[in-house]
């Protein structure tokens, strides 16, 4: 059973034999990374792997998620898991210190998700997205955004996604509609509809951080015109509080073969009711004609 995930023997061979990851520990960054340290990480992540993920994976898988009136609810098991991954801070493995993360070698983190990923990669989307989601705050974002948004991403407490496909913008995602306007403060205001979001909405966290890609008024056409920005589901205060809900609308969950425990969402931000025709975000580029730093991961 254990070995339908990733041979131990095969992991041992890569890290110790072939790349001798030890070695990194001459170095000050890693000096705390010897040999067995490294060996009980791949132990902690290989026992969390089998023990608890991999039996929630069919699970999962039959259970799915569920949609209702906006809301999304995931399965249940996800639940108790995601308290032990965060418990056990494996959502920034490789990442700063100095912002939540645990400071170990990228080969090293890699080995530990070469595990997770196989036992249940449904339930890895919404880790992994946040990890992606956080590390672009920590690349391209403010200091203001870096203070306000990773340190409860990298923890877990909120969750990432991204943003980018359209309808009509997939693989040509230079052709994306979402538009941004700025407002008096400094603020965009984002209206558009997004599809197959992973992550997009449900009930793992109480907020989720969007990287939104938009075009904002009057930029170019095609890819050079694009920007990012980040759009919390609930907007975050200048003291780090929750504010008001900041009108993400998911308005559907849709069909994926084999990952049904992850909730793919159509979302647009924009308040079908009206009600209140403007939305917030935090411009993560200054370049106001448009950044291409984040392009589509998945094409
Ligand atoms: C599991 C999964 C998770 C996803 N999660 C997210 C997410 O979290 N956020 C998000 O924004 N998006 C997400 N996506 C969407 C993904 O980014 C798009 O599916 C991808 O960009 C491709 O777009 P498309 O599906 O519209 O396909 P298309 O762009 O319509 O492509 C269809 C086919 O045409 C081919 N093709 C396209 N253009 C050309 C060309 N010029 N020349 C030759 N062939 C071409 C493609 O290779 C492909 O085979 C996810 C997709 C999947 C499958």
């Amino acid at each position: 059973m254990a070995q339908v995930i990733s041979d131990r023997r095969d992991v041992d061979f890569v890290l110790h034999e072939q790349l001798q990851v030890e070695d990194l520990s001459k170095h000050e960054r890693f000096a705390e990374f010897n040999k067995k340290t490294v060996d009980l990480i791949v132990t902690e992540a290989r026992n969390l792997a089998v023990k608890e993920m991999l039996p929630t994976r069919e699970l999962g898988d039959k259970e799915g998620c569920k949609f209702d009136k906006g809301k999304v609810t995931i399965p249940e098991s996800f639940h108790k898991l995601y308290t032990l991954f965060k418990e056990g801070e494996w959502i920034a493995m490789s990442e700063d210190p100095a912002w939540g993360g645990q400071g170990m070698p990228v080969t090293v983190a890699l080995a530990a998700s070469d595990y997770f990923n196989g036992a249940n990669f449904p339930f890895m989307i919404y880790a992994g997205l946040t990890h992606g989601a956080g590390r672009l705050v920590e690349v391209f974002g403010t200091d203001k955004q870096k203070d306000l948004f990773l340190k409860k991403m990298y923890s877990g407490e909120w969750t990432g996604t991204m943003l980018l496909t359209e309808s009509d913008a997939g693989s040509d995602v230079g052709a994306l509609a979402t538009t941004a306007v700025k407002n008096d403060d400094g603020t965009y205001s984002i209206t558009g509809n997004k599809i197959f979001i992973s992550a997009g909405e449900h009930d793992l966290s109480e907020n989720i951080i969007h990287p939104v890609l938009a075009r904002i008024e009057g930029a170019p056409a095609g890819t050079k015109g694009i920007s990012l920005f980040l759009v919390p589901k609930i907007w975050v205060k200048d003291d780090g509080s929750l504010g008001e809900p900041n009108d993400v609308v998911c308005t559907g969950i849709e069909e994926k073969m084999g990952i049904h425990g992850n909730s793919t969402c159509t979302l647009a931000p924009r308040n079908p009711s009206g009600r209140r025709e403007q939305r917030d975000a935090r411009h993560v580029s200054d370049d106001e004609r448009g950044s291409t730093a984040y392009g589509p991961s998945r094409i």
